[in-house]
């Protein structure tokens, strides 16, 4: 028997007891005559006493061990005198009685603590060792206990999860597939599911009625902190509904996990267009953990000379509260922030309406103080508060002004990791118009219908048309999103020929989906969510790959493992691949 409890399991009642535990050593201290090593497992960490005078001969043999040795280790179990309360055992000790060496380590490349002095790379090269530490451990522990209570609460709704194939067909998302050379088809290849889309609806013109899976899906894009190439869903479709019946569903599972983990009663999730969220925030998923919303001001601020507004399509602003007393050196911070690049703001307009009620403002020449008073009384702003106003065309620069925004949250510590704002982004376009392709593409995805009421547009204006679709959006993050879908393969006709694939095109890729809508399909709509963002947020961190067991880094690799890699030359010929080796 290598245990006869774990490292994390004794406590007082268990005094005297004759026990076995094994582990890994997490620390030896050697004082004297007495050697203290802990003990640790995945439930916790024991002290384990070795003492001189009692038994030398295991005394010397413990001194022999090192970090991260596997050992076994009979003894029993006494009251501490000097007890640590940071520790679930920490009431008790095991007096050593017998030590077997199961297997000796290596020095640990990093230090096996909560804050290791391992970087990232050595972390991941290692990652078997990272997730030997707590913090790591902690986030996988969290990962199932989700996923656990998103089975009972999907099975308690009578979802059934069912799992659909990995080699597929290319099913579009909008990303770039990865594909899987077929040897028993030459020159064919399958795609890896961007998301089991048209699987689970398939599964609903089968008459499963409501299908979930936590699925594996893979997209061959950039990375960013919340994005890699292979991820996973909480994929999930139901027949006979309508928006409000999958909001509803999908918002109560959301509060069953608050419930559930955070013990947190959350009420109703508020739910806004797309359109009011562009407008309000400039985000199709703004972080509602905070106001400063958009008050646009065109209008008011045209025609006074000052070229900058009167030559912009868009001027807006945002008021930050008791921020009038930003020093230059924070205004030009700001002012720095969004001129850089990503943000690419020309420049950023101040107006400080100072606590005596009077106002100074980087546009004084421009604009009296009565003036002033009326973009303050536009944007309700009180005295001893900051308007921070940008200009220029409208798209980017909502986009500008919500990052600025974000970043007046972070300065004024208004983003805070355990307040969590959900919502609902509804109505949002149908398609969005690429101006490189010249093109209409699908928003959400080419199998979302439009609004009934907006079908009459599809020929006269396709660019207005609003979709059935919705997102679940919590602190900024985009955690699910999902759609009603078109049932109908006339209308499924015409939204492909809306995003240009020829008749041809469309049959070859979609042709069994367009099939089988001529069978029966229901009315039917779902959405997924992604797991790991959700355990991130859940978790508090600022990456999803601290969730995620083994992760790729930035560029797509495995460094553990090495992968991706190169193939043998067998391989390739067998698989019909040419590869031209580029030459030294
Ligand atoms: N397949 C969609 C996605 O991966 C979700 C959905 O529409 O249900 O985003």
């Amino acid at each position: 028997m290598f245990r006869t409890h774990t490292c994390g399991e004794l406590r007082l009642n268990h005094i005297n007891e004759t026990v076995i535990l094994s582990g890994w050593v997490q620390r030896i201290r050697k004082m004297g005559g007495m050697t203290f090593v802990d003990l640790r497992d995945r439930f916790g960490i024991t002290q384990l006493v070795f003492n001189q005078d009692k038994n030398a001969v295991l005394f010397d043999q413990a001194n022999r061990i090192g970090r991260e040795w596997v050992i076994q280790c009979k003894g029993v179990v006494a009251e501490r005198s000097n007890k640590n309360q940071h520790l679930d055992t920490g009431d008790i000790e095991i007096i050593a009685i017998e030590l077997i060496i199961l297997n000796e380590s290596k020095i640990p490349p990093f230090t096996i603590e909560d804050d290791t002095d391992g970087g990232d790379d050595l972390r991941m090269e290692y990652r078997y060792i990272d997730l030997r530490r707590n913090a790591v451990r902690r986030n996988l522990e969290l990962r199932h206990l989700i996923a656990l209570e998103v089975r009972k609460y999907l099975h308690e709704f009578q979802f059934l999860e069912v799992e659909t194939p990995v080699l597929i067909k290319s099913t579009p998302e909008g990303a770039r597939d990865f594909v899987v050379p077929s040897r028993m088809n030459p020159g064919e290849f399958y795609a890896l599911p961007q998301s089991p889309q048209l699987y689970k609806q398939l599964l609903m013109i089968a008459g499963f009625d409501r299908y979930f899976q936590i699925v594996k899906c893979f997209r061959d894009e950039d990375l960013r902190a919340d994005r890699q190439p292979e991820f996973t869903q909480i994929d999930c479709e139901m027949s006979f509904v309508e928006q409000d019946d999958v909001l509803n569903i999908f918002e109560g599972m959301m509060k069953h996990l608050f419930k559930e983990i955070h013990h947190m009663e959350m009420s109703p999730f508020p739910r806004i267009t797309y359109a009011d969220a562009m407008r309000l925030y400039g985000s199709d998923k703004p972080d509602l953990r905070f106001g400063m919303s958009f008050v646009e001001l065109k209008e008011l601020v045209s025609g006074h000379q000052f070229a900058v507004f009167d030559a912009a399509d868009y001027v807006a602003g945002i008021c930050a509260s008791e921020c009038s007393t930003f020093t230059r050196k924070q205004l030009d911070e700001l002012t720095e922030f969004v001129k850089r690049p990503q943000i690419g703001a020309k420049g950023l307009v101040y107006i400080k309406f100072e606590a005596d009620g009077s106002f100074k403002s980087s546009i004084d020449k421009f604009y009296s103080s009565e003036d002033l008073k009326g973009i303050a009384n536009a944007m309700n702003a009180k005295p001893g508060d900051l308007m921070l106003v940008l200009a220029g065309e409208t798209k980017k620069t909502q986009k500008a002004l919500s990052e600025l925004r974000l970043e007046m949250g972070n300065r004024l510590g208004l983003r805070k990791k355990n307040d969590y704002a959900p919502l609902w982004v509804v109505d949002f376009p149908l398609f969005e118009w690429d101006d490189e392709t010249q093109r209409f593409y699908a928003m959400h995805h080419a199998f979302t219908s439009p609004k009934p009421e907006d079908i009459s547009l599809l020929k006269s204006d396709p660019g207005k048309v609003r979709a059935n679709a919705y997102d679940m959006v919590i602190n900024g993050v985009e955690l699910g999103g999902g759609s009603i879908r078109i049932h109908n393969s006339e209308l499924q006709h015409k939204i492909f020929q809306i995003m240009g694939f020829s008749e041809e095109e469309a049959q070859f890729k979609f042709g069994f989906l367009m099939d089988a809508f001529k069978f029966g399909a229901p009315p039917h709509g779902g959405l997924a969510f992604g797991l790991d963002r959700i355990v991130s947020l859940f978790a508090g961190l600022d990456s999803i790959r601290d969730c995620i067991a083994f992760p790729k880094n930035n560029s797509g690799r495995d460094i553990m493992s090495g992968a991706p890699s190169p193939i043998d030359m067998n391989q390739l010929k067998e698989l019909n691949l040419k590869i031209e080796v580029p030459e030294e």
